[in-house]
């Protein structure tokens, strides 16, 4: 049987400091966190990723994210905050349900989030645009 420590911790088999929840989703603090104040947002249908659940389950979920944002950014007095959400073990995945990373953001905090930037050419720009439109 497949178990989930995130499916766990909405059943409150599994100990979490839950910090808001409604009936569709739930907010508690990452136990490993990047930056004090670090809290994960579930939605409470389980899915591995994005692209696994209800579209209801994304809208009512991303309320609650930047609701509890706000009050983490007042809570820890935090100058900013990215929202991080990882999809498959290749983008960073660890816990496969569904879950928005909020990381307060202050300056110095030695983080960083950060990429070698590329160029989108003409041609590459038309044709992944039209591959985009075909799909949606
Ligand atoms: P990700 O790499 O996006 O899958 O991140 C998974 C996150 O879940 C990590 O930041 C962990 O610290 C966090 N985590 C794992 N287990 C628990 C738990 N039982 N309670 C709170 N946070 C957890
Ligand atoms: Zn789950």
């Amino acid at each position: 049987m497949n178990t989930c420590i995130f499916c766990d911790i909405v059943s409150d088999k599994a100990a979490a400091y839950k910090v808001f929840e409604n009936k569709h989703a739930l907010a508690f603090l990452d136990i490993m966190p990047a930056t004090e104040g670090h809290v994960l947002v579930i939605p409470k249908e389980h899915g591995a990723t994005l692209s696994d659940i209800s579209e209801k389950s994304v809208k009512e979920t991303a309320a609650v994210v930047q609701k509890v944002a706000k009050a983490v950014e007042k809570a820890t007095d935090a100058k900013g905050y990215n929202i991080l959400q990882s999809n498959n073990s290749v983008a960073g995945q660890v816990v496969f349900h569904v879950h928005f990373h909020i990381i307060p953001r202050n300056k110095g905090d030695g983080l960083s989030f950060s990429w070698k930037r590329g160029k989108l050419s003409p041609e590459q720009g038309t044709a992944l645009k039209e591959k985009l439109h075909q799909v949606l």
